[in-house]
């Protein structure tokens, strides 16, 4: 089925000019890169984005990492998009990461990973909706 993802190219990215090999990724995995926008996250928006993890003990340091330089948001659109694109970033921490994954190819470390994406459709739908709205996106 054809579904959409949410998706951020991370600062620790971003600041290393990998946003076209990240793409470049993305896109050779069948993946639309069907909205896009290169922003600077507010700590307000990357509090409420990852507000799941506040209990966690890392929650601060994601915050002050996802704030620390430009991001750029992007809604993926393909045939099991959540799941597919979920395969080609690999494990959170690059050291488990697959091979030929965005992680395994660029991440630095556990919290400077390069990537983002969706967890789960429900997700995916309040995560776009936090970024873009429905004439953002190009199908
Ligand atoms: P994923 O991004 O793979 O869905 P999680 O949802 O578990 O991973 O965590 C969200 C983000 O929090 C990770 O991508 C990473 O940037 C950061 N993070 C997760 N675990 C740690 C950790 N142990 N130390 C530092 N940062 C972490
Ligand atoms: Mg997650």
């Amino acid at each position: 089925m054809t579904e959409r993802t949410f998706s951020i190219i991370k600062p620790d990215a971003t600041k290393r000019n990998l946003t076209g090999k990240i793409n470049a990724v993305i896109e050779d995995a069948g993946l639309r890169i069907v909205a896009q926008r290169r922003i600077q996250m507010t700590e307000a928006q990357a509090k409420k984005f990852y507000e799941v993890h506040a209990e966690r003990p890392f929650y601060g340091e994601l915050v002050e990492t996802m704030t620390s330089a430009p991001v750029v948001v992007q809604v993926l659109e393909g045939e099991n998009a959540m799941a597919r694109y979920r395969e080609v970033m690999g494990a959170t921490n690059p050291e488990q990461a697959a091979e030929g994954t965005i992680r395994k190819l660029f991440a630095l470390n556990v919290g400077e990973n390069s990537v983002h994406g969706s967890d789960s459709l429900d997700n995916a739908k309040l995560e776009i909706a936090q970024f873009f709205t429905e004439a953002d996106i190009v199908g």
